[in-house]
């Protein structure tokens, strides 16, 4: 067998990219001109509605090919399918596979950047070993079961219970705002084992079959129209010690770990800012000739600014950080994504007026209001605006509580 080697400089590995994946563009690229196509959906969060099931199917067809090509997972161990390189390498792949044309893997995000790095860092080998290939290969799709009626925010106070039984533990509760859960084969779950320690020491993670007998799956209808996210109930369900991951009372520093990945990657290209949104929202200024009307240059100058400082942080090697705010980069970012992404809501809503929110029949204009609707949620999601301001004035700044 000949292998190819794989360059480590992100420009090189880039154009290697766009190499090894030639082939799958005709299989799998979505046409070039997609505002001129009969498609012109344009999202804040990708919603794979009731009836998507084929886009599933072809989606999980299209991970494995990219699992085949080897080229899933570059920051991945080699012996799981990785390439073991580094995450800047994970940010160039998504970056070249919107580049390409190639479908949102948006579905697939909860599974590959936020239950993964969990598994990877606290589970079991057994688990580690069977779980992480299966996600990269598009076998297994993931959920983050962390949220709770009564624990959002504060989410060290989620109260499902887990009882240990014989070699199971039996999880009773409910979740909530569980993105992909409709599609998930497997959750990660955040828990109460002890109810008598201390908040934060109560909690154990586990990885849950969405299958097992007991869990129900309840779509949330949003204001875009579509149901992306779920309430879970976990009546009774089973799941074996063995698909525990971390230590028993060790579950707040497994969702840390998930949740820092969370907000960091959430601003890269595999999060809502992809440059096909970048090229949709130029190709609309454009063909409005908003670029020449004074009304709308002051916006169009906004939103290129706060493009740009999001584009010029998320380039940041991690060295380049100040020593205070290294640890809360994620946060900082989730920030300035959610600005940047304000931003082409309020310019899109500005040149297209009521036609964003009136279906005139009109390619590129009513097709913006699942975006305009769906950019207030992403201010909530992975923490919200509020908690991630303590986050950076406490953690990164230093600044008292109040
Ligand atoms: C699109 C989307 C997808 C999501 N996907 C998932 C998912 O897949 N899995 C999952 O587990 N969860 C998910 N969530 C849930 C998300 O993490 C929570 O909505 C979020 O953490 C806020 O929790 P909450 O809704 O309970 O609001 P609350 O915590 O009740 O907050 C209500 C308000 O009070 C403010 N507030 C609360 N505490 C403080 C404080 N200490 N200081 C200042 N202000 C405060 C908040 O900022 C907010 O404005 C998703 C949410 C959205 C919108």
């Amino acid at each position: 067998m000949t292998t190819i080697a794989v360059p480590t400089d992100l420009t090189a590995f880039g154009a290697h990219l766009h190499t090894r994946l030639a082939d799958l563009t005709a299989e799998f690229a979505r046409p070039t001109e997609a505002a001129g196509d009969e498609n012109d959906r344009i999202a804040a969060v990708e919603e794979l509605r009731e009836g998507h099931e084929d886009e599933v199917s072809r989606l999980r067809e299209f991970q494995r090919a990219l699992f085949d090509a080897g080229v899933a997972w570059p920051s991945g161990p080699p012996e799981l399918g990785g390439l073991g390189l580094t995450p800047a390498h994970d940010a160039v792949l998504d970056d070249v596979l919107d580049d390409m044309g190639f479908p949102t893997r948006e579905a697939l995000f909860v599974g590959l950047n936020i239950v993964a790095p969990a598994l990877r860092a606290h589970a079991p080998d057994e688990l580690r070993n069977s779980a992480l290939p299966a996600l990269f290969r598009g076998e297994l799709i993931g959920c983050q079961l962390f949220s709770e009626p009564g624990a959002g925010s504060d989410l060290a106070g989620v109260s499902t219970r887990a009882v240990r039984d014989g070699d199971d533990w039996v999880l009773h509760g409910q979740k909530v705002w569980t993105s992909m859960g409709h599609l998930a084969d497997v959750g990660e779950a955040l828990v109460r084992t002890d109810p008598a320690a201390p908040k934060h020491a109560g909690l154990t993670m586990f990885l849950v079959d969405m299958h097992a007998p007991g869990v129900t799956v309840r779509p949330i209808r949003q204001m875009t129209g579509g149901a992306a996210f779920n309430e879970v109930f976990l009546d009774g369900v089973r799941v074996p010690d063995s698909h525990r991951i971390g230590g028993v009372g060790e579950g707040w520093k497994v969702a840390s770990t998930s949740l820092g990945n969370e907000r960091s990657t959430m601003s890269g290209a595999a999060g809502p800012l992809t440059p096909y949104v970048m090229e949709r929202t130029v190709a609309l200024v454009r063909r409005l000739g908003a670029e020449a009307d004074p009304v709308h240059r002051p916006q169009i100058a906004k939103t290129v600014a706060a493009v740009t400082a999001m584009r010029a942080a998320a380039g940041l090697t991690p060295g380049s950080w100040s020593h205070n705010l290294a640890p809360v980069s994620g946060s900082v970012l989730k920030m300035l994504m959610t600005r940047a992404l304000d931003e082409i809501a309020h310019l899109a809503e500005a040149v297209l007026g009521e036609r964003a929110f009136v279906d005139h029949g009109e390619k590129d204009a009513f097709a913006w209001s699942e975006f305009v609707l769906g950019v207030p949620a992403l201010h909530l999601a992975g923490g919200t605006d509020e908690i991630q301001y303590n986050v950076i004035a406490q953690r990164g700044l230093g600044l008292p509580r109040r």
